[in-house]
């Protein structure tokens, strides 16, 4: 059994995880909120290290990240465990399988050989939350940037400072789950009471690491489709990360009240100033914010960058907010607290 990096002793009866925002503080033989990891006289011991719940070769796309990478493939890999009470509810990969048969263990190198020999440009974090697998989570990054690979993860956010900032130097995508933008919609939809440090997360890997955050929302009516909090949270996407940031709005149930909701949310964005605001309709095309020349196709699965010419649009030079190569820009919030801002502007 593998022992927590992201944590730190509480007197000497206790460990506090320190790898989501629970922070769980642990007597010895007790056992955090997410039911993976157990403080003993050691440390903290991770039950999921090291364990993968599935494997999966696809286009990027279908981990809402539209505007990253367009048109490549991705090896998926996830674990167990979830931060949010509700999550571990439904079942899914919350719970690590009694059958020991599957219990699978893949070495961090061993996920970027393979991605490597699927032809796979990127590996993406999926189907658990990263946080309650931060160590394994962060070797695997590694690995797959040693072997050249983009890399992302698919998160709710409830990730601590210590674990986005030990990702940040290896991590060039995140599909952010934002769930809502109220103390309400939080409790029903993820069962957390305080939610507003998710938004200081993303707001620090978009500004100081400078990673592609795209957004995605599903709408309950009646639980985070709120006017006034729908209009407060397009304002936090437009002013934290940018007018052009992708926001992928879907609908959270089958019912007809959660489409309506839908709908008015993406007319709220719209009217907000974000650029690129996504449904669930099949073969969405991305166009142009200034003149609506269609710049990417998606057709049945066929993802085509049609009207791009060196990233930017081919009719009226519109760059729009993509990443496609894995050397990041150093961003001006990082160049500043190392001086190297100031230092351009003398
Ligand atoms: S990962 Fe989160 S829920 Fe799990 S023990 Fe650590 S702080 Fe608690």
């Amino acid at each position: 059994m593998e022992i927590a990096r992201f944590a730190t002793p509480n007197g000497t009866e206790s460990t506090r995880c320190e790898a989501c925002l629970w922070r769980c503080v642990l007597h010895h033989n007790t056992t955090g909120r997410c039911n993976m990891r157990t403080a003993g006289p050691e440390g903290i011991v991770m039950h999921n290290h090291g364990m993968i719940s599935g494997a999966t070769v696809g286009p990027v796309e279908d981990h809402r990240l539209w505007h990253f990478f367009p048109d490549t493939v991705v090896l998926s890999v996830g674990s167990w465990g979830y931060a949010f009470p509700v999550d571990q509810e439904r079942g899914g990969y919350g719970a690590i399988p009694t059958d020991p048969a599957k219990q699978r263990i893949l070495e961090p190198e061993r996920v970027a050989s393979f991605a490597l020999n699927q032809l796979c440009r990127g590996v993406v974090w999926s189907f658990s939350e990263p946080a309650v697998s931060a160590e394994y989570v962060l070797d695997v990054l590694r690995a797959s940037r040693a072997s050249s690979r983009y890399t992302a993860i698919t998160t709710t956010g409830y990730l601590t400072m210590e674990v986005l900032n030990s990702f940040g130097p290896y991590l060039d995508g995140i599909s952010f789950d934002l769930r809502g933008f109220g103390d309400t919609a939080y409790q029903r939809l993820a069962g957390v009471p305080h939610w507003q440090d998710i938004l200081e997360i993303a707001a620090r890997a978009r500004r100081y690491w400078n990673i592609h955050i795209e957004i995605t929302t599903r709408m309950h009516h009646g639980v985070n489709d709120d006017p006034k909090e729908l209009r407060s949270l397009v304002n936090w996407i437009r002013k934290t990360l940018g007018e052009q940031t992708p926001w992928h709005v879907l609908p959270g149930d089958a019912g007809t009240g959660a489409a309506a909701a839908v709908f008015r949310a993406r007319r709220l964005g719209h009217a907000g100033g974000l650029q690129f605001i996504y449904g669930s309709e099949l073969n969405q095309p991305t166009q142009c914010p200034r003149c609506h020349n269609t710049l990417i196709t998606r057709n049945k699965g066929v993802v085509r960058m049609v009207g791009l010419e060196g990233g930017a649009c081919n009719n009226c030079g519109f760059e729009p907010y993509l990443r496609t190569s894995i050397f990041k820009a150093k961003p001006l919030a990082r160049a500043a607290e190392s001086g190297e801002a100031d230092k351009a502007a003398s």
